[in-house]
């Protein structure tokens, strides 16, 4: 099994051929295809078993389509902590090199007003963790008015480490017409819940 069957285009092919990925893990062969379709994703995934290619690969596919002149962020990514923001954010930079796409990064416990500038220049994908993505839009440094996909990044540890409130406000400022990717390690009870109000008709994905 191929990357090119999974539906993914020549200039990714090119990319993931430098990188040396020659086979898309199961999640992968899972994922891209519904999320190259629009589809919402419920998936449960460690980390180590390919999770951050499996939604960005589709996603820059998705949104490389368009050209952004408003330079507005159409894709989320909010992760439980610093590391994985940092992680998933050259993940986009790497698997998007040379083809345009704006990403940026902004989490907590950093000075903000480097994180400001980098969105100024202008920003197609935001990854940030729930604290600092909530202060941005509230001092409305950010608009997610055209936000088109929301992707949330272990679940589970974003709500052990106690962001369902951030997470709750956040999701009131985003449109309602989105593409919803949930990815987690674990479910329970609290996990399942917040699926629930997030995912319209979702995919579910086991690996
Ligand atoms: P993740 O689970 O997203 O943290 O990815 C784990 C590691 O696997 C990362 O270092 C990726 O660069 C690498 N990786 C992801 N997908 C593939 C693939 N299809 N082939 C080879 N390496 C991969």
């Amino acid at each position: 099994m191929s990357f090119s069957s999974l539906g993914l285009q020549s200039a990714l092919l090119a990319i993931l051929d430098k990188l040396g990925y020659q086979t898309p893990t199961p999640i992968q062969h899972a994922a891209i295809p519904e999320v190259l379709a629009g589809h919402d994703v419920m998936a449960g995934a460690q980390t180590g078993t390919g999770k951050t290619a499996a939604f960005a690969l589709p996603l820059i596919q998705r949104h490389l389509a368009r050209t952004n002149a408003a330079n507005a962020i159409r894709v989320l990514v909010l992760t439980p902590t610093r590391e994985l923001a940092q992680q998933v954010h050259q993940s986009f930079v790497n698997y998007s090199e040379g083809l345009g796409l704006k990403a940026v990064v902004a989490y907590g416990g950093a000075s903000i007003n480097p994180q400001i500038d980098a969105l100024n220049a202008g920003c197609d994908v935001l990854v940030a963790t729930p604290g600092r993505l909530l202060e941005l839009a509230i001092k409305e440094l950010i608009d997610l008015s055209t936000l088109e996909t929301l992707v949330l990044d272990e679940a589970d540890r974003m709500l052990d480490m106690g962001f369902i409130i951030d997470i709750k406000r956040i999701l009131k400022r985003l449109p309602e017409a989105r593409q919803t990717l949930f990815f987690s390690a674990t479910f329970n009870d609290e996990v399942f819940a917040l699926s629930k109000t997030l995912l319209k008709q979702p995919k579910l994905i086991e690996v």
